[in-house]
């Protein structure tokens, strides 16, 4: 011990006791865990705290033991440093976990920190190496602790993170497989959900499962005797510590565990709304404990995977619901827009052939055949009006119409309008009263808003009695409460009016409130869904309000410009 040479050099310590007596008592009784090693690197005294620090002593030691050959330290790296302590130098080495198999046997396992101190001989060589012992076992464990919470927040975030982007089940099974493992520090994952029949689970993703194991549980009765089955049954946890709480619980598993290699298993339930949908199990490949706070990590990432994967699975409904109405509705569109395209084509030749009888070109008519080809010009005219309202709607509905807003004094459209309707409202006697002031002007697609409000118009006066009145008017909302972005062209009848439940479907394609044919004013029942398709398409709304027998207001709501 070199501080001991010099202390025994000293003169007059202890005048009573030699010098080394003093010594070996200080040795004996020093706090610190203390060995003595000779020039070979045997150990040759050992102190109390030695004994107390690593639950053995030096006569546990395997006879053969020697410090320069420990493997411990010499696969920590800390060989060469302790051989320049032998070679004379006083050297500390960094902590390192030791487990005492290899020295003084039972297992002790101890964080120390060795400070090596050479013991030279009169001749100046090195004939012993002190070590002492210094535990920071605490300290180490402590700052393992922290940099593994670390890790597991991290490893969590980045599955939190997967498996929020995850849209389809498989991609949640896939993050869960790819992060989860990490996040609890388990050789592998496997996710299952219970099948549609609920009597089988089905492997969604295994992350390290040999192959021939893969193929024989992709899919397995939930009576199964394996902790999958039983956590997809039960709803509750099992964790299992060792291969012997494994066989315990469900016994014949070895063999499989040996073609594995796994020891711990933690397997949870996947619950949304009380229903176990599927489980998620992690393998570790060495016995574990697991506590309290790895149970509740274990927990907390099956609960976050089974929210990903109803909503996953939600997502994946609706878009597939959305997928088939489209397809459906765009060859619905398709088949109107061939048809009203087939039935045009005959039409305008009907009218041309009137025409040119009506032209006298094949001979003269007779007041008779005149008047037949009149009623055949009518009927024609009203069917190409039917047969376009169809094309407009197919056309719309296949979002092929383009729409050029622009600014639209609402008092000048109005005054358009009444040349159209004028004839249709004096046929029955009508009141009509456009109030519309000046300087309400819509953003819009004046066209198209003239096709609306002519829609409008011309349904108030088929729906209401001769001598009733039809009003356009602009209103603002009186109360402040309205939306000032917003204009509101309304036009109101003293009709017949609608009832409240077919407020909504009256704007819905082919219906009509009296479809019987007694009731029926002509018409297709398209004109009120294109005219909310068109007044939507710029940007606003299409609303009624109507009492039954007293009228009906239908309300266009437009960005102001
Ligand atoms: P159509 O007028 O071709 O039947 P619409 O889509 O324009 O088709 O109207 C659908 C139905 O709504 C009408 O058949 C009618 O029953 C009802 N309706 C529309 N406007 C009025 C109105 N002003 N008064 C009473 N009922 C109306």
């Amino acid at each position: 011990m070199a501080n001991g040479e010099r202390c025994s050099d000293k003169k007059g310590m202890t005048a009573a006791q030699p010098p080394t007596a003093q010594l070996r008592a200080a040795f004996e009784q020093s706090p610190v865990s203390t060995v003595v090693y000779d020039a070979t690197g045997r150990p040759i005294a050992a102190n109390r705290s030695f004994e107390r620090l690593w639950g053995a002593s030096l006569a546990d030691t395997p006879p053969d033991y020697n410090l320069l050959t420990d493997p411990q330290l010499d696969a920590a790296g800390m060989l060469p440093a302790i051989r320049r302590a032998f070679s004379g130098e006083a050297v500390t080495t960094p902590p390192i976990r030791y487990v005492m198999s290899d020295a003084v046997g039972r297992g002790h396992v101890v964080w120390t920190q060795g400070h090596f101190y050479p013991v030279r001989d009169e001749h100046g060589s090195v004939s012993q190496v002190v070590l002492t012992h210094e535990d920071v076992t605490g300290r180490m464990e402590s700052e393992a602790q922290l940099i593994a919470t670390a890790r597991r927040a991290e490893r969590l975030q980045l599955l939190t993170a997967a498996l929020s982007t995850a849209a389809t089940p498989d991609e949640v099974a896939q993050a869960v497989v790819a992060h989860a493992a990490v996040a609890l520090d388990a050789a592998g994952v496997v996710i299952a959900r219970i099948t549609s029949g609920g009597d089988h689970l089905h492997i969604m993703q295994a992350g390290e499962m040999p192959d021939p194991l893969a193929a024989d549980w992709q899919r397995f009765p939930l009576s199964a005797p394996v902790p999958l089955a039983e956590v997809a049954r039960t709803g509750a946890p099992v964790f299992l510590e060792s291969r012997d709480a494994w066989e315990e619980r469900f016994p014949g598993m070895l063999p499989m565990l040996e073609m594995t290699g796994h020891h711990a298993n933690a397997v949870m339930p996947l619950v949304v709304n009380a229903e176990v949908l599927g489980v998620i199990g992690a393998a570790f490949d060495a016995p574990r404990a697991f506590d309290e706070t790895d149970r509740a990590l274990a927990m907390t990432i099956a609960q976050q995977c089974a929210q990903a994967l109803e909503r996953a699975r939600l997502y994946d409904a609706e878009r597939r619901a959305r997928q088939e109405a489209e397809a459906a509705n765009r060859s619905k569109g398709e088949f109107l827009a061939a048809m009203s395209h087939e039935l045009r084509t005959p039409l305008n030749a009907i009218a041309g052939h009137v025409q040119l009888l009506e032209m006298e070109i094949y001979g003269p008519l007779t007041a008779g055949q005149r008047e037949a080809l009149e009623r055949i010009e009518r009927a024609q005219r009203y069917l190409l009006r039917h047969v376009n309202d169809v094309l407009n709607f197919a056309r719309l509905r296949a979002g092929r119409l383009e729409y050029e807003l622009a600014p639209v004094e609402l008092a000048m459209v109005i005054r358009e309008l009444e040349p159209m309707i004028g004839p249709q409202l004096t046929a029955k006697s009508l009141t009509y009263n456009a109030e519309i002031s000046p300087g309400q002007v819509a953003l819009a697609d004046r066209e198209k808003l003239v096709q609306v409000l002519l829609n409008l118009v011309s349904n108030a006066a088929k729906f209401t009695a001769a001598g009733g009145t039809v009003v356009v008017d602009c209103v603002d909302r009186a109360d402040g409460t309205g939306d000032p972005g917003v204009v509101f062209v309304r036009v109101s009848d003293s009709g017949v009016g609608i009832p409240d439940d077919k407020w909504e479907s009256i704007f819905e394609p082919f219906v009509q409130v009296d479809a019987s044919p007694a009731g029926r004013l002509g018409g297709t029942g398209l004109g009120l869904a294109i005219s909310r398709d068109l007044v939507r398409g710029m940007g606003g709304d299409l609303r009624v309000r109507s009492t039954l027998g007293a009228g009906s207001s239908f309300t266009i709501a437009l960005p102001r410009a």
